[in-house]
């Protein structure tokens, strides 16, 4: 399961329990500044260690994150930058379900209500093709999914951003 934050990652290990074992991946190139992406990091673990689910965080690969929305920097959220980022870190984790022999992958992003869950299950559906591993099509924000996420983090006490990630979405 791709973990984009520690919020978002408890509703995930909640429903995908029903698959059966869960990695959660957190792979994210996308995060800036640095100390923001190790803030995130360092809860998407200690959440990890808390809910006892297995836990992996891949080596961001900036270089190739920034090739991947090229050209789209100054979209709007939910624009071409959005879908190029959502399908970099999906095709990195797609890869890396199938490198360590796990069936299928599914991502923590569609808890929130500003992403375009279609957006995410379609491309998550031709990642699954490409790469012959199972998607798994969890909409985590129906059934009050969000709201069971700010539970979930107040009860964790998790610390919880106020920006998407990349430095586009931080400037106001
Ligand atoms: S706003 Fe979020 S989804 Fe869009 S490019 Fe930035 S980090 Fe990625």
């Amino acid at each position: 399961m791709h973990i984009c934050c520690a919020p978002d990652e408890t509703v995930g290990y909640e429903r995908l329990a029903q698959y059966g074992k869960v990695l959660g991946l957190f792979y994210n190139p996308n995060i800036e500044p640095l100390v923001e992406y190790e803030k995130r990091e360092a809860e998407a673990q200690r959440l990890a260690e808390l809910m006892g689910v297995d836990y992996l965080e891949a080596e961001p690969d900036r270089y190739a994150w920034r090739a991947s929305i090229a050209g789209f920097e100054d979209e709007p959220e939910r624009g071409e930058r959005c879908k190029r980022c959502i399908e970099h870190n999906l095709a990195y984790t797609a890869q890396k379900a199938v490198e360590l022999g796990i069936p299928a992958f599914a991502t923590t992003l569609t808890i929130s209500p500003h992403k375009d869950v279609d957006y995410i299950h379609k491309t998550g559906k031709e990642l699954a093709e490409r790469f012959k591993v199972e998607y798994l099509v969890e909409t985590l924000r129906k059934k009050d999914g969000f709201k069971r996420s700010l539970e979930l983090s107040q009860k964790y006490n998790l610390y919880r951003q106020n920006y998407c990630g990349c430095r586009w979405s931080k400037i106001k």
